[in-house]
């Protein structure tokens, strides 16, 4: 029953070296063109990378040389690099840095956008032309490694049944950003998030499940049961378990989009440490919202939560803790109507909406928590949907198509928790084990 990933094209011979500080200027300096992998062990983007890493030496081999260190035994020559940080690429041409530096969880599309800068055009193209589309194949994909893929790849794996995790980003989803875990099951005390989700993850990893994260998910068919991975890589499974989660919703307002990332945030853990002794206003009135306002204040010097209703959303005992602490204002029954950068400050104008009055707010940072939407663009219109855009599927987890099942937050249910997820990655992986025994 159980098929076994095979490759049916692979890549041809390939240039690529492990180098340390003392061959570093013999290697990298004097070549003319090069390119190097600061890697860490236990590390699971240097995992990630390491695949893409060797695929790409075997087609710009001959132009671009392709280097390994690591960084562990190489610290003084990382620190020189300004190398903080695991995997590092870095491109050298005639010995001279060029184009961007790539780090973390980084995409086969990143580095071949880098390496097509440092050849001719022509070149690159006839390069694209001899990358060969190849197909793969295996019993179950799971498209979206938060806790319910984590999960169903675990049971699957368990089960001995082939399955391949495919990620955009990192394995972890949500979990991996949010600061304090506290309704875990398991733990006496609050969790990380980013450590639960990574015992989460190794645990299905060493059990066996193929990951393949960081990647483009360039085209899904969920009749065919074809995934498009990296736009050569086409998967072939006989099941498709849908685990893509959610987004945060945008408010759709002037200046919104144009300053994400320079200014308006949408994760507290990923940006709060950059309001020390500064001043933030959080949008939103809900368990996230207040939630993170809590761990932001942890480093900011003030925070005003602006609320459209009269009162907030979140449950009682997050609010009175958020609340107890002088430096949080909470502006209740306003909404934002737009956002401007001037110098380093962000202007926030808001509308009372008791009395549709305006007023401008001048704040360091703006973190937007209202909510989320499901992941779905990519599955096409032929899937059930309920009111809100969430998959419908049956108590199994069983959506419309036959083969193809969802789990987890991207599913149509009441309640959307760590728990939850896990609960639906475990029945449609029992149920997807029990139909390929028959
Ligand atoms: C700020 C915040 C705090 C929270 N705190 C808690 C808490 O304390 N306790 C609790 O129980 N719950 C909490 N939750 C809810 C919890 O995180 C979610 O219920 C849970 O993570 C859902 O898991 P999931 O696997 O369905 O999706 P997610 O965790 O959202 O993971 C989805 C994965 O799919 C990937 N993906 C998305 N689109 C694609 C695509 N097109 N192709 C491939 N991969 C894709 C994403 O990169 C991601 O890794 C919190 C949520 C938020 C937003």
């Amino acid at each position: 029953m159980v098929l076994l990933c095979i490759e049916i094209v692979t890549t041809k011979n390939y240039h690529m070296k492990e180098i340390t500080t003392t061959e570093f200027e013999k290697e990298i300096l004097q070549a003319d063109k090069a390119v190097l992998d600061f890697y860490s062990s236990e590390c699971p983007p240097c995992d990630a990378l390491a695949p893409k890493f060797e695929s790409l030496a075997g087609v710009y081999g001959s132009d671009i040389k392709f280097f390994k260190i690591y960084r562990q035994q190489n610290r003084d020559l990382a620190e020189r690099l300004g190398v903080y940080s695991s995997p590092t690429l870095i491109f050298f041409d005639r010995g001279k840095e060029t184009g961007i530096r790539l780090t973390g969880g980084i995409k086969r599309s990143e580095i071949i956008h880098n390496l097509n800068s440092m050849v001719s055009p022509q070149k690159a193209s006839s390069i694209k032309n001899s990358m060969k589309p190849f197909a793969t194949s295996c019993d179950v994909a799971i498209i979206g490694s938060g806790p319910g893929g984590l999960t169903a790849g675990l049971y699957l794996c368990q089960a001995r049944i082939n399955t391949v995790l495919i990620d955009t980003g990192l394995p972890g989803g949500h979990v991996s950003i949010t600061h304090q875990v506290s309704n875990y099951p398991g733990f006496v005390d609050p969790q990380p998030g980013y450590l639960l989700s990574h015992n989460m993850s190794e645990q299905t990893k060493k059990c066996g499940t193929v990951f393949k994260v960081a990647v483009d998910v360039t085209k899904v068919d969920l009749k065919k049961k074809e995934i498009v991975i990296d736009e050569y890589e086409t998967l072939k499974p006989k099941k498709i378990i849908i685990a893509t989660g959610t987004s945060p919703n945008y408010l759709n307002v002037p200046g919104e989009r144009e300053f994400k990332g320079k200014g308006i945030s949408y994760c507290a853990t990923c940006d709060a440490k950059y309001y020390a002794d500064k001043e933030v206003i959080v949008i939103g009135g809900g368990n996230s919202a207040v939630e993170e306002a809590e761990f932001i204040v942890k480093f900011a010097s003030k925070v005003t939560i602006v609320h459209q209703f009269d009162k907030l959303q979140a449950n009682k005992q997050a609010q009175e803790k958020l609340l107890a602490n002088p430096r949080v204002n909470v502006m209740l029954s306003h909404e934002p109507r737009s956002f401007v950068r001037s110098g380093d400050k962000m202007i926030v104008t808001v509308e009372n909406l008791k009395n549709g009055m305006t007023s401008d707010l001048i704040t360091d940072g703006v973190f937007i928590f209202v909510g989320l939407r499901p992941n779905i663009d990519l599955f096409g219109k032929m899937l059930d949907l309920d009111n809100w855009g969430y998959l419908k599927t049956d108590e199994d987890m069983r959506t419309n198509i036959t083969d193809v099942y969802a789990v987890g937050d991207v599913r149509s249910k009441k309640y959307r928790q760590i728990t939850t997820a896990i609960a639906d990655g475990t029945i449609a992986a029992i149920s997807i084990t029990r139909e390929l025994d028959n």
